[in-house]
């Protein structure tokens, strides 16, 4: 018989960085617990303490210890808005939202009728996000089942918490793409039975958008949502001028856009809204009183020109409206959440108010979490959360090396890397307590669960 020496607690030490609250509440020292020499604590796949190095080694003398000593050991980054069948299309030239929809994305999604396609898609998409640092996504397939399907036992393979759901999309797309209000519907609701649930996969009902949906459509996804009261709803508001034009001669009775959605029961905890750039204040107060989310998409906003996110209208308000930080990839730019808070930031900038780091960790983090109602279990360096950990170097290259050794504080380092920073500097990405992506190289699968 061969005994298997497994360690049951894995130490990882380093700074750590956690939220104790929410930073567009309070002040940004009394929003985190920083610890310069700190440890994580992981055993059967959760994070059982934090804090100061000494005190953790001590009270877990058989753990076994990795040391990260110039780095910060946070929570994975959530991307609570992303196309994965848009991998392939990201960096497509010269149009406006409805343009390349027509001219990129269709085409591209049409390709996903084919399963393997779909794996081979999916496969890259999520191994980018860990190479990136993002442990969890809210994610569009396409309108095939088999999307879902694939992207779904791609991401149960890696361990991996997502939300993931099959689009429901009936009108003004080519008819490869097309479902129908009741096929839409019944596809879904299998899709629900087959993955919702299981292990760490949630399914999200994502009507497209009020576009691409008859009436019909979104009253069946509403009716959808409703039955499954703990599965989420994604979906685009308010990106586009245009689409905003089209969609209120499109639904002439609804007050607005957000009026839309609100009419057929999709409104609320657990509503997605990707963009929501050009509300009305009625629609900024809608959503604060539903409860319902926004995911925003700063890399997209501007690469696809659609416009600048009103962070204040937003978070600024009382009670705040839930948010959180989506790459929006392929009409992002980037899958890095340090980029897109980079570019959060400068929408910020030119909506004359300034994006303080605390808030840009908190918003690519707890806030896209809290949209995905998944706030109680990822998105935080908490005992009792999820070991789905981001070691950040912090010196990837010798500028932001230069740079750092100037910083004053945490604030200003948190900045340099938000600002400067990208793939270069997540030397390890863990996913349950196990390293999933190393930047070095060093061996994965490290034995950071209690199994066996
Ligand atoms: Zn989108």
């Amino acid at each position: 018989m061969t005994l298997l020496t497994t360690h049951s607690t894995t130490i990882l030490r380093g700074q750590t960085l956690r939220f104790r609250d929410d930073p567009f509440a309070v002040a940004p020292d009394a929003a985190v617990e920083h610890h310069t020499d700190g440890a994580v604590a992981i055993a059967g796949g959760k994070i059982i303490a934090v804090g100061p190095a000494g005190d953790i080694i001590a009270a877990h003398p058989q753990a076994t210890i990795e040391t990260y000593p110039h780095h910060l050991i946070m929570a994975g980054f959530v991307d609570c808005h992303a196309h994965y069948p848009q991998t392939g299309i990201i960096a497509s030239y010269g149009e406006q939202l409805l343009e390349w929809l027509n001219k990129y994305t269709f085409p591209e999604e049409c390709k996903f009728g084919d399963p393997a396609y779909a794996e081979r898609i999916a496969s890259l998409f999520l191994d980018e996000l860990l190479r990136n640092g993002t442990t969890t996504v809210c994610a569009y397939c396409t309108t095939h089942p088999g999307s879902a399907d694939a992207f779904f036992t791609a991401a149960q393979a890696r361990g991996m918490c997502v939300a993931a759901g099959k689009v429901m999309m009936d009108r003004h797309a080519p008819d490869a793409l097309l479902d129908t209000a009741q096929r839409g519907y019944e596809e879904s609701k299998a899709l629900i039975a087959r993955w919702h649930g299981v292990d760490r996969l949630a399914y999200a009902v994502t009507p497209r958008f009020a576009i691409t949906s008859t009436p019909a459509q979104l009253e069946a996804a509403g009716t959808l949502w409703r039955e499954h009261p703990t599965t989420l709803m994604q979906t685009h508001l308010s990106e586009n001028l245009r689409e905003i034009a089209w969609t209120r001669a499109l639904y002439p009775d609804a007050p607005d856009y957000l009026g839309v959605y609100e009419r057929y029961g999709l409104a609320g905890p657990g509503a997605n809204f990707g963009h929501a750039i050009h509300l009305s204040p009625r629609e900024f107060a809608a959503l604060a009183e539903t409860g319902s989310g926004i995911s925003h998409c700063p890399t997209s906003n501007l690469f696809i020109g659609s416009g600048l996110f009103d962070m204040d209208a937003a978070r600024g308000r009382r009670p705040p409206i839930t948010a959180g930080l989506g790459t929006d990839v392929g009409g992002g730019s980037s899958f890095s959440m340090l980029a897109t808070m980079k570019a959060s930031y400068e929408i910020c900038q030119l909506r004359g108010y300034s994006l303080h780091p605390a808030k840009a960790f908190w918003l690519a983090t707890v806030g896209s979490a809290q949209v995905m109602r998944m706030d109680g279990s990822i998105g935080n360096l908490a005992p009792g959360h999820d070991a789905d950990i981001a070691v950040l170097d912090l010196a990837s290259t010798p500028l932001i090396a230069e740079r750092t050794r100037r910083a004053a504080d945490l604030w200003e380092v948190l900045f340099i890397q938000m600002i400067l920073a990208d793939d270069r500097a997540i030397a390890a990405t863990y996913v349950g307590g196990v390293k999933v992506h190393s930047r070095d190289g060093a061996p994965l699968g490290g034995c950071c669960t209690n199994a066996g």
